[in-house]
């Protein structure tokens, strides 16, 4: 049985990425095997439960207010709005609800209670919650579990080094901050990247090595192929190449071999036969619902079809952790505390995201 490793290094990893594809994909079919059903797949249900108007400059997202995109913006949604969601869901074959909110952090106030309010709902489901909300302090965190919050995702996105030229509005450290919250209490940790944003092979590499370094690994690791969308920095990216989504996948189940390891953004882009291979290759989990926050994705039928055709099974919820127990808000442990941690806002320059964000206050003025 291949051990979980914690030290891998930058070199190792590129080494790894850069075998022969065959034997890339032998080794890591093999490890696949050893720690996983290879005929079985994890399905999760991303749910935008606020979007847009986000005050971050993530340079390939949507969201950001200060871009101009299509998306049209949001409310935070009701508890009753997302139960009928995470039902709709659930008979779909769905095992995971994962609710993402377009914040930069987590505040303590009326949101955050309706957000623990919409967790302890799905838990009562018995469907697997996950949520995806911006930085988190562990009080907060705390009080997630205690709602009966399964997974808390929290992507590195890239490599540290890389990460600067993606995002000026917080800094890698601030990410690892919040993932070191979550793993303070009983919550999984859901943390992979993207891919495509113009990072070299070192920062597909350098963000493996931050996420197969920490300890224990995250148990997911989505992988996601960036969608350029237009009005965003990113709008001239070209779309990933296949053989990299599949050298990406291969190389995160080698270096983390009980990881949950996630097909996420960018799938409309990958045939059958890519996503197939993907599976053989690794990937164990996929994000299904024709939308992901705000980018198509592949529609649920589609999906099943394609797991008949492939003989995958839809994972059952709560295969590899117990589910947790739901406290009610009365009975709570953790009171909010009214914090405002200072997150890092390092604010360099990147000339990508403000000529995009001129971009779009000109066509503001042209209206
Ligand atoms: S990725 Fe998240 S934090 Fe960044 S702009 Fe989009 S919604 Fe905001």
């Amino acid at each position: 049985m291949t051990e979980n490793r914690h030290n891998w290094t930058k070199e190792e990893v590129l080494a790894i990425y850069n075998k022969p594809l065959m034997e890339l994909l032998y080794d890591a079919a093999t490890i696949h095997r050893e720690h996983h059903d290879p005929n079985t797949v994890q399905v999760s249900t991303l749910l935008s439960i606020k979007t847009g108007g986000c005050p971050e400059d993530c340079g390939y997202c949507p969201q950001a207010a200060r871009y101009h995109t299509d998306v049209e913006g949001n409310d935070l949604m009701s508890v009753q709005q997302v139960k009928a969601q995470a039902l709709r869901a659930k008979q779909s074959g769905s095992s995971r609800v994962c609710m993402g909110a377009a914040w930069r952090n987590v505040k303590d106030g009326p949101e955050f209670e309706e957000v623990l309010e919409m967790v302890r709902t799905i838990n009562k489901l018995d469907m697997e919650v996950c949520c995806t909300l911006g930085m988190l302090t562990e009080n907060q965190a705390q009080r997630l579990a205690e709602a009966g919050l399964y997974a808390y995702n929290h992507n590195l996105d890239t490599s540290e080094e890389y990460y600067k030229e993606v995002i000026s509005t917080r800094g890698y450290e601030d990410r690892l901050q919040t993932i070191d919250n979550v793993r303070k209490t009983n919550v999984t940790v859901c943390s992979g990247g993207i891919i495509g944003m113009g990072e070299k092979l070192e920062d597909r590499a350098g963000m493996l090595v931050s996420l197969s370094t920490l300890n224990p690994h995250p148990e997911s690791v989505p992988i996601n192929a960036l969608v350029a969308v237009e009005g965003t920095p990113m709008e001239e990216q070209q779309p990933v190449e296949i053989w990299d989504m599949l050298r990406m996948v291969a190389t995160t189940r080698i270096v983390m071999p009980e990881t949950q390891v996630r097909l996420s953004a960018g799938r409309t882009q990958m045939s059958r036969e890519g996503q197939a291979m993907c599976f053989f290759a690794g990937a164990n989990s996929i994000f299904a619902g024709d939308k992901l926050l705000t980018t198509p994705n592949p529609d649920v039928n589609e999906d099943m079809e394609m797991f008949k055709m492939l003989g995958l099974n839809p994972q059952k919820p709560f295969t590899k952790k117990v589910q947790p127990q739901t406290t009610e808000a009365g009975d709570s442990k953790y009171k909010p505390l009214g914090e405002k941690p200072k997150w890092s806002r390092p604010g360099h320059v990147i000339d990508k995201n403000e000529e995009a964000k001129a971009k779009a206050q000109h066509a503001k003025a042209d209206k």
